[in-house]
């Protein structure tokens, strides 16, 4: 029976912060909740997955990340689950013993290989050099028995700030580098640690990585667009829009759109984890999406609209109807995520009230 002869599945971690856990990840992989069960058996008798960790053209942000992870039953399971065999920012040996750790590693095999951080290659290799080899050598090294390679962050996904242009090191990332071997790609500025831990009951479950887009993103973190599952999208929906920081439309809540933000060309769960344990994250604070889940975000430029002609929907989808009144946030949610099911004619609707209100914008200026 539940609760009578069960064991701490692993150490400092009580039973039902264990099984809340394991409903946690069902509910971020977008499982069946039958599935809470066969994680658990994984996570119980699944052997520690030792795990590579590389820095290399990065400002340890990822790394931060993953280590500011406050909720100590996730963080405690993460470092119970993963063997960290060699990280430079964590570990506590350095010189030879630790390369010695990552070579007995490396021979055994099986291992997850994490990257962080962009690859200078060709005339730029030796820009990032580390105990005397390349950054490219040593990625190269490490992943040649890894089970599979995960890139953290945007700098090892799509080459984050150090691609930008006029990209002085000639920087490129992982997926550019590495192709016999399975790669998924977790990008973010950060990354969201919460993905990585997902990923990982997710491989440790199923013995491989989880379904991915053409981007080698898992679909259940980026499967969907922040707009169509943001907050703020019933005031979009309705063309109420933010056009100064602080003004009336600001203070309100209403859409950011206008003030740069790429929701609308940004695949990532965002508004279902958000960031720092579910704390908060960039459009609930108030600040547009700056994409920095998509590649070569750095030249987007923070504030200029997204075109959201690439992305206007089928006119064949299902009307839906939006109430003119204003609404409070939580009803702005509710209808935007309604709308992001049926985003056809309130996509186009929107789209239209945002160019007749450049009209009268550039008209009133004139
Ligand atoms: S444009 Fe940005 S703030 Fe507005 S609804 Fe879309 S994602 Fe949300």
């Amino acid at each position: 029976m539940l609760g009578t002869n069960i064991q701490k599945p692993v150490s400092g971690v009580s039973r039902r912060d264990f099984l809340k856990f394991c409903s946690m990840m069902t509910g971020v992989l977008a499982l069946p909740r039958s599935y809470v069960r066969v994680i658990e058996n994984a996570l119980e008798t699944k052997k520690r997955l030792p795990v590579i960790w590389l820095e290399m053209q990065d400002c340890a942000g990822c790394t931060e990340a993953l280590l500011r992870a406050t909720q100590p039953t996730v963080g405690q399971l993460v470092l119970d689950v993963l063997s960290v065999d060699y990280h430079e920012t964590i570990m506590a040996a350095s010189g030879n013993l630790a390369e010695e750790a990552k070579q007995a590693t490396i021979d055994a095999g099986g291992y997850l290989l994490v990257v962080e951080g962009s690859i200078p290659v060709g005339d730029g290799e030796f820009y990032c050099t580390i105990g005397g080899k390349s950054a490219l050598q040593l990625l190269k090294e490490a992943a040649t028995n890894a089970a599979a390679v995960v890139a953290v962050g945007n700098c090892a996904t799509f080459g984050g700030w150090p691609y930008a242009t006029p990209n002085p090191t000639n920087a490129s990332f992982v997926t550019e580098i590495i192709k016999d071997k399975p790669v998924m790609n977790l990008p973010g500025c950060p990354y969201n640690p919460v993905n990585l831990t997902a990923a990982v009951v997710h491989f440790l479950t199923f013995g491989e990585l989880p379904a991915m887009d053409d981007l080698h993103r898992p679909l259940f973190a980026y499967g969907a667009l922040i707009h169509d599952n943001c907050p703020r999208r019933g005031h979009f929906d309705a063309g109420e829009f933010v056009v100064a920081w602080g003004d009336e439309g600001h203070k309100k809540g209403w859409c950011l759109y206008k003030m740069g933000c790429k929701g609308p060309v940004t695949y990532h769960n965002c508004p279902a984890v958000e960031y720092n344990d579910g704390t908060s994250w960039p459009i609930k604070a108030g600040h547009g999406c700056i994409a920095c889940s998509e590649p070569g975000f750095w030249d987007l430029g923070i504030y200029n609209q997204a075109d959201l002609q690439r992305y206007a929907p089928p006119e064949t989808y299902a009307p839906v109807q939006l109430p003119t009144q204003k609404i409070d946030p939580a009803t702005a949610g509710l209808i935007g995520a309604a709308a992001g099911v049926a985003i056809g004619a309130a996509g186009v609707a929107a789209y239209k009230a945002l160019s007749k209100a450049d009209d009268e914008d550039s008209s009133s200026s004139e």
